[in-house]
């Protein structure tokens, strides 16, 4: 039983396909979602389809795999059962031999779970569109309103968090601000206010620092107001409050936004831990034992970014390479072949975008940026990426983009009242 079907729990599933096993894959959403791609579907790059695979299709071939629309919400270690709630509502009970549980994690305002109405997270489909809808929407209401400070606060747009999800979107806000300038004749969106929040004193504090130093430098060149060693002390329907460090409080006001700060595991996390005594830290990820199991349940498995393993980044590679460790244990047992030794990472190395043009990477001990580490960046995302109509469908879009200089993927889907509650 494979209870997610993201990163980890694909990489699980795969590996187990073919052979003398019933695998039983259980997601709450009918779609793998390649997470990495989700700014590129807020600022109107990508269609949500593209990056969005059916879970059916990527096991079309595999006829030990079962898929199942259901969310789990709750397990029973010692009876060996999980209890699911199936697309029609009803509740019910299904048993496993293996449990490898995947179910990744979700955003957190640590205790401020009220600016969830005013700033915008992106870790699921859903909220990506939500986000593109109050982006798009914004420019079109700083058109209507004569007033300039009306007008300078639907262009501003305020990223909370600066690791890779923050400089990647701050990035393509700042690209798409130039881009909008031709359709829009009222407004001048290329002088839209990009500003980015983080509370550390640097960004992109798991790259090594000359890397850190070209992103911020090269945001700063595109125009992005860096706030660095600042906080996020309120958020509210007009905009959010600024303090630099033991400094003054600062209120900028923004139309829109973002929230790409905190995460939190999947509740599923602590769940396991008190079924099974395993400590759970702050964040709600579960400490599991060196071969990724629970203490006390050998046939129990927790991976990817709801889980505590020697405090690997909540990335796509440790979660992939966990589920192909649980499935290769699981073979071996039920083969009765030796078990592999427990589960070492191996760091294939990290990157990010910073425009359409520019990225880091540290990628084997070779720290690049510039062009040659976006080449790099786009080669990796497109492998990792499913099915070979979503990876031409994604280059088309790339190269439509960077020939015409615009976006295709502009529609508000909400509606400009339905985008904007407020
Ligand atoms: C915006 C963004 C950009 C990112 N960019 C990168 C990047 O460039 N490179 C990188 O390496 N990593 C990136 N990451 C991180 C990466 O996506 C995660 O580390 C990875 O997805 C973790 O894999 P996972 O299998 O643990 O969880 P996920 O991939 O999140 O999968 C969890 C699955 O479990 C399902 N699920 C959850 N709860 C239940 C339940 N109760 N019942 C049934 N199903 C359930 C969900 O629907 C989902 O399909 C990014 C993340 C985000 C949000």
């Amino acid at each position: 039983m494979v209870v997610g079907a993201g990163f980890g729990g694909l990489a699980a599933a795969r590996h187990l396909a073919h052979g003398p096993l019933e695998v039983v894959v259980v997601d709450r959403t009918n779609h793998h979602l390649f997470q990495p791609f989700l700014y590129q579907v807020a600022t109107a790059i990508l269609s949500p389809g593209e990056i969005v695979p059916p879970i059916r299709r990527i096991f079309r071939r595999q006829p030990n795999v079962t898929v199942m629309l259901a969310e789990v919400t709750d397990v029973d270690l010692p009876r060996r059962e999980i209890q699911l709630c199936g697309a029609d509502g009803a509740r019910r009970q299904l048993g496993y031999d293996y449990l490898i549980v995947a179910a990744g994690a979700r955003d957190s305002y640590f205790s401020h779970g009220e600016w969830a109405r005013h700033a915008v997270p992106m870790k699921t489909l859903a909220q990506a569109v939500v986000l593109r809808d109050r982006i798009l929407a914004a420019y079109e209401r700083a058109t209507e309103v004569t007033n300039p400070q009306q007008q300078r606060r639907w262009t501003t747009f305020v990223i909370v968090g600066g690791g890779p999800t923050g400089v990647e979107l701050a990035g393509q806000l700042a690209t798409l601000a130039r881009q909008l300038h031709r359709d829009f004749h009222r407004i001048e969106t290329e002088r839209a206010r990009i500003v980015l929040v983080e509370a550390a004193k640097q960004l992109l504090a798991s790259f090594a620092e000359p890397l850190r130093d070209h992103a911020r430098n090269k945001l700063i060149g595109m125009g992005v107001d860096v706030r660095l060693g600042s906080m996020a002390v309120n958020i509210d329907e007009d905009g959010i409050d600024v303090q630099a460090h033991q400094g003054a409080t600062e209120r900028i006001r923004a139309g829109t936004v973002i929230w790409a700060a905190g995460v939190q595991a999947s509740p599923l996390g602590r769940l396991l831990g008190d079924a099974s005594g395993a400590e759970v830290d702050r964040k709600g990820r579960v400490a599991v034992g060196p071969d990724c199991s629970l203490p006390g349940y050998p046939e129990v498995f927790a991976i990817g970014d709801m889980v505590d393993q020697h405090d690997l980044p909540g990335m796509a590679e440790p979660a992939m390479q966990e589920g192909a460790y649980v499935a290769k244990l699981i073979r071996a047992r039920i083969s009765g072949q030796p078990a592999p030794g427990p589960f070492h990472y191996r760091d294939l190395g990290t990157m990010a975008t910073i425009s359409p043009r520019d990225a880091i990477a540290d990628v084997f001990g070779l720290r690049l940026s510039g062009l040659p580490a976006q080449l790099a960046w786009a080669v990796v995302h497109i492998a990792f990426l499913i099915g070979w109509g979503n990876r031409v469908g994604v280059l088309s879009r790339w190269a439509f983009d960077l020939v015409t200089r615009s976006r295709s993927e502009r529609v508000i889907l909400a509606g400009v009242s339905g985008a904007d509650t407020r």
